[in-house]
């Protein structure tokens, strides 16, 4: 048994944080200033034994060049409160039972496992957009929605480890089906995918499509979320509306989230939140048109992500900085 050390030394220290994902597992070594000193990945594999040894290759390639004390873990699933296993990843092959303590067998590093969102929300509080602000909801908009939440500066896991999975919040009573097996959840109404959806419905219904069609070759079956994007920004009148039937959604989303949880700030990331201000006003404007009295209490800003694809890793690596600090979790055998 050998006990790490602590000490101004470890502020030193690096750490290792990894994002695995559906298409690929990326890992970097990380300062304590949230400073990416190196960075790997590879394609996630269609077989859980696979995935397993890439992840562990790809963090013993940092952990032999770097002087790392702990690794942190980002997963696209619900894991479970002790932060031990990997309880549902419908995304991903089957990692199998005692996953931290298998990845912490191979990488000889104290691991700590957590939810992909919730270490990006992590990493936004302590490296980007809500950095310093102790009451703190982030929501990531990609193909899906995903939600962090982080309560007087402390990551909100729920008792069960599955709190702030605020994607499936119904939104529509009896509305679409959801990849979950409920119907009417949030992102089938505001996500990368839903996007998508109403653009290619449009694509061929909508009697202003045509520039739409055009810009993609001609082809309405390829009009997806990113060409709408694309549109928008030129000012195409259709693009706009879409996006803005889509911010719509987020904003009423985001009001029933803050008549709950009442956060100091919303922090907006993902991959949709690159569409930046377009997106951003509409939001805003339906948020505050849906928060329950807005005009009688403060109205918590809406802001974007700054840490872009990066938010995961940089939080899983600020985790794995946490977690080598604290005594419980420092003894390793
Ligand atoms: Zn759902």
């Amino acid at each position: 048994v050998t006990t790490v050390q602590q000490g101004s030394a470890e502020e030193e220290r690096l750490t290792i944080g990894v994002d695995v994902g559906g298409t690929k597992i990326a890992a970097a070594v990380v300062d304590a200033h949230g400073q990416v000193r190196d960075r790997v990945k590879s394609a996630t594999a269609k077989d859980g034994t696979a995935v397993f040894e890439a992840l562990a290759a790809i963090v013993t390639e940092l952990r032999d060049t770097h002087d790392v004390s702990g690794v942190g873990v980002g997963l696209p699933g619900f894991v479970d409160a002790g932060r031990d296993e990997l309880m549902f990843a419908p995304n991903l092959p089957d990692l199998g039972p005692r996953l931290r303590q298998r990845i912490q067998d191979r990488v000889e590093l104290p691991v700590v496992l957590e939810n992909d969102a919730n270490a990006a929300a992590w990493g936004e509080f302590v490296f980007g957009a809500g950095h310093g602000v102790d009451h703190l909801l982030f929501i990531t908009v990609g193909t899906g929605i995903g939600g962090g939440l982080v309560l007087d500066g402390q990551l909100c896991r729920g008792a069960f480890g599955v709190a702030a999975e605020i994607g499936h919040l119904r939104l529509v009573p009896d509305g679409l089906p959801c990849g979950c097996g409920q119907c009417g959840c949030w992102e089938q109404y505001a996500s990368g995918s839903a996007l998508t959806r109403a653009a290619a419905r449009a694509a061929t219904s909508d009697p202003r499509a045509s520039a739409l069609v055009a810009a993609v070759g001609g082809d309405p079956s390829l009009v997806d979320g990113e060409a709408v994007t694309r549109a928008a920004r030129d000012g195409d009148e259709l693009a706009r509306d879409l996006l803005t039937a889509m911010a719509h959604h987020l904003g009423v989303g985001t009001a029933i989230l803050c008549g709950v949880l009442d956060p100091a700030l919303v922090v907006l990331g993902g991959g949709v939140s690159a569409v930046g201000d377009l997106l951003l006003r509409p939001v805003q404007e339906s948020f505050q048109a849906h928060l329950t009295a807005h005009r009688h209490r403060p109205v918590a800003p809406i802001r974007l992500a700054t840490l872009g694809n990066d938010a995961g890793l940089l939080g899983a690596a600020a985790l794995a900085r946490a977690n080598a600090r604290a005594p419980e979790t420092l003894i390793t055998t």
